[in-house]
């Protein structure tokens, strides 16, 4: 039967999935930007637009491979990746990740996406931080099940709060996210809240999910521990990739590591390997530079450590949003990005996607949203310490006469 005009629309699976740190203010950026406007973007952690260059062995391995990487690899990576992912974590003191446990991917995203896939039925929950990394929340929705947030304590450094982690299991609980580093917070978890974290996963049966794609990227005296080192009776999935700490998040070259109880989950590692199988593989030249980046001089380490340029702006940034009236920031420990609070008293903001977007139009400025990353109240926003000292300053200025404008206008002065 002919069917008459109707309009296309998206799959109903998509009906509460988001990602708003590319949503509705980009689009604005992006407007403002065919309009002739100059928007500094303060709003995804990308390092090469940046300045940040990758490794120059990174790129001679890239180009030199090129002519052996042009078929299909295995699915889950080329033997030599596998194996440097896997030696990588023995250095670290984790023995029980062979080559065999290492699934490469186009960037921790797609292994997130994979991971849930395989594990989730529909109604299964999974507790995510809030705030979260949104990638998280997205792909737990779009795989059938329920993000169930738990809680961070802002004013203790954004730890997970373990009282509020055990109230939300439920029977239907499969997996607990950790983010450490942590984005958008900066948190670095020690080892006691990450034996505390695995006591409710062991309690209850769930799967340690770690996002660790920020493990290299620490200021001062921060150390970071993986979650596989804590236990081996708690099935462990670890993520990490090159985007961050090798500059190449171009490159898309990610992994998810299994570890721990891998005995009690032959028949979902079977479900992991058939999606793998399903998308062929991942990019094979950038699986050919996982085995440089990891072993040898890591020069991320030159630009976190005094007179470094991360940490420098790090330091800036939070200093100076310290410096405006009614803005505090927990310092981060790690990874590339400050999560101010803005006093309720002083900016009484009821929409923050709204507030980041009036920022935009005023100033020119893109940041995200509190609520782009899950998180409850409207009185948070996130920037990236990405640009260099003298953008920050720029930046940032222009945040507090935002600001200012703002407490006038609201007659919070
Ligand atoms: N996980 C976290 C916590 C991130 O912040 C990001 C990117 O910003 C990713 C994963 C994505 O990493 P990849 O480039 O490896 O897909």
């Amino acid at each position: 039967m002919p069917r008459t005009y109707r309009d296309i629309r998206q799959s109903s699976k998509l009906l509460n999935v988001r990602y708003d740190v590319r949503g509705p203010i980009l689009e604005e950026a992006q407007r403002l930007e065919a309009a002739g406007q100059r928007i500094m973007r303060l709003n995804i952690g990308n390092p090469a637009p940046f300045g940040f260059e990758a490794p120059n062995e990174i790129l001679k391995d890239m180009i030199a491979n090129l002519p052996d990487a042009q078929g299909y690899s295995d699915s889950k990576g080329i033997t030599s990746a596998r194996r440097a992912v896997s030696q990588y974590y023995e250095t670290e003191g984790i023995m029980d990740i062979r080559s065999d446990d290492v699934y490469i991917g186009n960037g921790v995203s797609e292994m997130i996406s994979m991971v849930l896939q395989a594990l989730l039925d529909d109604g299964d929950e999974v507790l995510i931080p809030a705030p979260d990394y949104p990638l998280w929340t997205g792909a737990t929705t779009l795989s059938g099940g329920h993000a169930v947030h738990y809680r961070t304590v802002e004013e203790e450094g954004w730890v997970p709060d373990l009282e509020h982690i055990e109230s939300r299991v439920s029977e239907r609980t499969k997996a607990i996210v950790i983010i450490n580093p942590n984005n958008p917070t900066g948190a670095v978890y020690d080892q006691e809240t990450l034996e505390g974290i695995f006591e409710i996963a062991r309690r209850y049966g769930l799967v340690v999910l770690s996002d660790e794609i920020y493990e290299k990227i620490l200021y001062e005296d921060a150390k970071h521990i993986h979650a596989a080192s804590i236990a081996d009776d708690v099935l462990v999935l670890t993520f990490s990739g090159l985007s961050k700490a090798y500059r190449v998040a171009g490159y898309r070259a990610g992994w998810v590591a299994v570890s721990g109880a891998k005995h009690r989950a032959t028949d979902f590692l079977e479900g992991l390997t058939l999606l793998a199988n399903m998308r062929m593989c991942s990019n094979v030249p950038a699986q050919h530079v996982i085995q440089t980046a990891l072993g040898g001089y890591q020069s991320i380490n030159d630009l976190i450590l005094p007179g470094g340029r991360l940490l420098e702006q790090r330091n800036v940034a939070t200093k100076l949003l310290r410096d405006i009236p009614g803005v505090t920031v927990q310092e981060p420990h790690g990874a590339l990005y400050v999560f101010p609070k803005l006093d309720p008293e002083l900016y009484p903001i009821k929409n923050d996607e709204s507030f980041v977007i009036e920022l935009l139009r005023q100033q020119q400025i893109l940041v995200s949203h509190g609520g782009a990353f899950n998180y409850p109240d409207t009185d948070h926003f996130r920037l990236v310490t990405l640009p260099s000292v003298r953008q920050l300053t720029d930046g940032i200025g222009r945040i507090a006469e935002f600001l200012e404008d703002y407490r006038y206008r609201h007659a919070t002065v």
